[in-house]
């Protein structure tokens, strides 16, 4: 085998060249954050890993119960209170084919200090990048293919955008790697939870704490210029929680949002109890 500048032993432990999540993007993975030693809505980003894999007929290589124990150890074993946990799960090493191997599903994990935003986004809200989402038909899977995400993500960095924002036949489907929400008249909008997104768990459950707070909410397809007359817009994700739109291509959104001060402050209190709950 060849790699990092040398010819080795072609089963040296380095990544091999036939892994199928390296060669093939032939994986799936999650994303969970952990507070106070808690991984927040495990069974939700469980439950989805296995939708996920399953969807890619890919075969967990542990039982559910065996997961919990590999997380619950690894955040002990890390000694952090507050992390970032990334799975993935591929398909696994053998011979370049694209037909299925015989091969178990390889299970990899990194427990690492969590990546924040700093509070100034989350006080002056992100600016955001309207882009043409030129994925495929089915990304309620959180598959290990993300290069659209990536390109959109640069393209929106290039512009000192936060965030892509990516628009299928004219309406919004979601961020390039977070789910989109509007307000407008009081009413919270988000796209539905079809194939053309990934069903975000932060998204789930900033709906639920909309509901609990008595906020209207519509899941609905929303058009370029819908988003750009919002009163107030958010992204969602694990990573970010709830995060302000500020702009929107050159479009300024207001700089007071009631709405989305009040769903920070439930979502917040909804990942107290939960921790709180599950530990
Ligand atoms: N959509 C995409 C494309 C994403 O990559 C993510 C983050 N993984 C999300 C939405 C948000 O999902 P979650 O709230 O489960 O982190």
């Amino acid at each position: 085998g060849y790699y990092d500048g040398q010819f080795r032993d072609i089963n040296e432990k380095v990544i091999p060249i036939d892994e199928r999540g390296h060669q093939f993007g032939d994986g799936v993975y999650e994303f969970i954050r952990v507070y106070k030693g808690t991984p927040l809505a495990l069974s939700q980003h469980l439950d989805r890993l296995e939708r996920s894999a399953k969807a890619l007929l890919i075969e967990l290589p542990f039982s559910r119960t065996d997961l919990e124990k590999i997380i619950e150890e690894g955040i002990q074993k890390s000694t952090l209170e507050e992390a970032d946990i990334y799975m993935q799960v591929t398909r696994g090493i053998s011979p370049r084919n694209h037909l299925f191997p015989d091969t178990k599903a390889e299970l990899s994990m990194t427990i690492r200090h969590p990546r924040q935003m700093p509070d100034e986004a989350y006080e002056k809200g992100i600016s955001t990048l309207l882009l043409e989402d030129e994925r495929w038909a089915n990304c309620y899977i959180k598959s290990l293919n993300l290069l659209p995400n990536i390109l959109a993500k640069q393209a929106a960095a290039s512009k000192g955008c936060k965030e892509a924002i990516l628009v299928k036949d004219g309406y919004i489907t979601e961020g390039s790697s977070s789910n989109v929400f509007v307000i407008k008249d009081q009413i919270l909008y988000t796209t539905p939870a079809t194939k053309q997104i990934l069903c975000g768990i932060t998204r789930t459950n900033v709906l639920a704490c909309a509901k609990e707070e008595g906020i209207q909410v519509r899941e609905q397809h929303m058009t370029i210029d819908f988003i750009k007359q919002a009163d107030e817009a958010f992204v969602t994700s694990t990573s970010i929680g709830i995060l302000p739109i500020a702009r929107i291509d050159e479009q300024h959104l207001s700089s007071t949002r009631p709405i989305i001060d009040k769903l920070t402050n439930a979502y917040q209190i909804f990942r107290e109890q939960q921790v709180h709950i599950q530990s």
